[in-house]
């Protein structure tokens, strides 16, 4: 089994209707190349780890992962085509919005989904908000797993 791991992170431009300042709803976050858009240093990604942006569309909150693109413009849903993948999981940020809609993408095209449940936290502008996108996923089909299962894969 290709076991693949792509990594997604928000890279905004300064100005954005993504942020509370120009219209949208967030705090400015993750602006591209600076501190607050790198990962986290205790994240170890692996070298062979692809990183894939989004969110560089001023006009857009692009919350789903398949908003995302590699360094040479090629979509995430492109690359999992190329390389084959039917099931992916997902783990990350936020349980109510990017993983959410990411999964609710990767559902509409045919992938089988599992969602990283000790490995996701959300927002929660409105205290039931995580616990009602991760009811949506699992009735589209998404499934529950821990962080744990996929070393056994
Ligand atoms: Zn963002």
């Amino acid at each position: 089994m290709l076991f693949w791991k792509p990594n997604t992170r928000d890279w905004h431009p300064k100005v954005t209707k993504h942020f509370e300042q120009f219209g949208g709803v967030w705090p400015v976050h993750c602006v591209e190349g600076s501190p607050g858009a790198m990962f986290h240093p205790d994240l170890e990604l692996p070298k062979e780890a692809l990183v894939m942006s989004k969110g560089m569309d001023p006009e857009k909150d692009s919350y789903s992962a398949f908003h995302a693109i590699d360094s040479s413009g090629m979509a995430l849903k492109n690359l999992l085509k190329i390389f084959g993948v039917t099931e992916i999981y997902i783990g990350g940020l936020a349980t109510d919005y990017c993983v959410k809609y990411s999964a609710l993408d990767a559902l509409k095209d045919g992938l089988e989904v599992s969602i990283l449940t000790d490995a996701i936290a959300g927002v929660n502008l409105q205290p039931e908000d995580s616990s009602v996108a991760l009811q949506e996923m699992i009735s589209l089909g998404a499934k529950k797993t821990i962080s744990e299962e996929l070393r056994k894969i």
